[in-house]
């Protein structure tokens, strides 16, 4: 290093002190850099070959790259990439898929930053949307047109817990070659294996449960390894035809594992929502106690859920592991571990029992977050669904009295008393005197 009592100040800020010494830390390193240096000219000329070794953080980065293999494992998928949110994990899975003129299918029932995202965003670069019903699986197969790349829903969904039938909707994609990419922020790994049932790309909001303490944004898409030129290279050219410089396509190069290599080759950096290396060593220290946080805040919930079922001042509680839940029975079949810990619960004092209860919680937090170790709280209608019409609300189960719980791993009994407490002076009075 040329760092020596010789060099100038300037110099020496930069270079004197250089920490390469090698240590084999127990607890995954943080490699918080924007790039690596070369051996050599052979080095990095290999690594812009072939991308052997790390060059740039944006193209690959140790600790991000651990973080991705954990994540991989647990999912039972080929690889992951790491990405800066949820959002630009949707945005990444949808754009390795579709270009300007293709078409998705899309549960209506998902989160508003994607719908927005269709709506607004990929709409504007020329790829159109058709929402169904997420359960109505002849609406799914109905949507499917020549110009279709994806079908795209949510394991389970806000608000109304619909759980998505992975394997009945991803057979309809299959049939014509189509990959079902679910987003299963809400499920994690933990509750559920999209892939195991036939999804192709499973994305995540790591900002949520994986991370789980509310620190940081980050995302993530897997890909199943399974892709089939002979099956679906005649809706993804992009993957089965020679590059731009007339070498081999990804599926020569990677074969079944050809869709994972473009998203992590080509869409991501060149989009470039990378995610800061410190970000993805938070949500690694997270993801070591995905299974234990997980298990709680779903055994916390459903008793919560009941709790509040039992109610006067409660109209409806909308939670998959209740029995008066519509989708009871495929919750049993998909979700074997537990049911998620965000469900509404709609009270019958409309719009001013919600603000009441909003913000009379102590324990509980009034925020829009979801998936934390803390237990949050917020009101749908006048937040998340304000973007919808009232029939779209309704239909998604969102009314003027419904409240979005999200429940964390505090002891049940202080959540419990909170809830009582926060719903003291609410009003209990007939669905019919509701004004909606
Ligand atoms: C939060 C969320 C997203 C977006 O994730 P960000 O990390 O906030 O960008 C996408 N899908 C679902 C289901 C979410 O809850």
């Amino acid at each position: 290093m040329a760092a020596n009592a010789d060099t100038g100040f300037s110099t020496r800020q930069v270079h004197a002190g250089s920490a390469t010494a090698h240590a084999s830390p127990r607890a995954m390193p943080i490699y918080l850099t924007a790039g690596f240096t070369f051996d050599d000219l052979d080095a990095s000329a290999a690594h812009f070959g072939t991308g052997a070794g790390f060059g740039y953080t944006r193209t690959g980065n140790p600790t991000i790259q651990a973080v991705e293999e954990r994540l991989a494992s647990l999912e039972g998928g080929d690889q992951a990439v790491l990405v800066s949110s949820g959002q630009a994990a949707v945005t990444v899975a949808l754009l390795a898929l579709a270009g300007a003129g293709d078409h998705v299918v899309v549960s209506e029932h998902i989160y508003e930053g994607t719908r927005g995202l269709l709506l607004d965003n990929l709409a504007r670069l020329g790829i159109e949307a058709t929402f169904v019903p997420t359960g109505d699986l002849d609406a799914w197969r109905d949507a499917i047109t020549p110009r279709t790349r994806a079908l795209f829903a949510e394991t389970l969904s806000n608000a109304r817990n619909d759980v998505l039938d992975i394997a009945a909707v991803s057979a309809i994609g299959r049939e014509r070659g189509i990959p079902l990419v679910v987003d299963s922020t809400f499920t994690t790994p933990y509750l559920l294996r999209p892939i195991e049932h036939g999804a192709a790309v499973v994305v995540h909001s790591a900002s949520k449960f994986l991370a789980g303490q509310g620190a940081v944004l980050g995302g993530v898409i897997v890909d199943d390894g399974r892709f089939d030129a002979a099956a679906s290279g005649h809706l993804f050219p992009h993957l089965v035809q020679t590059d731009r410089l007339g070498g081999a396509s990804y599926a020569e190069k990677h074969g079944p594992r050809a869709r994972g290599a473009y998203i992590r080759e080509s869409v991501a950096p060149r989009f470039g929502p990378s995610p800061s290396p410190l970000n993805a060593f938070l949500i690694g220290q997270g993801i070591e106690t995905l299974s234990l946080r997980v298990e709680r805040q779903s055994q916390n919930a459903l008793t919560v859920a009941r709790w509040l079922e039992q109610r006067p001042e409660v109209e409806r509680v909308d939670h998959v592991g209740l029995e008066s839940h519509p989708d009871f029975d495929l919750g049993r079949r998909y979700l074997t571990r537990g049911t998620g810990s965000v469900f509404t619960v709609t009270l019958r004092g409309g719009l001013e029992a919600a603000r009441h209860v909003v913000q009379s919680v102590e324990v509980i937090t009034h925020m829009t977050h979801l998936g934390d170790v803390r237990s949050l709280v917020l009101h749908p209608q006048s937040t998340s669904h304000s973007a919808r019409t009232v029939d779209e609300r309704e239909r998604a189960g969102v009314f003027p009295g419904t409240i979005r719980l999200s429940i964390g791993i505090e002891d049940i009994d202080d959540l419990l008393a909170d809830l009582e407490q926060a719903l003291v002076g609410v009003p209990v009075v007939e669905r019919e005197t509701v004004v909606l």
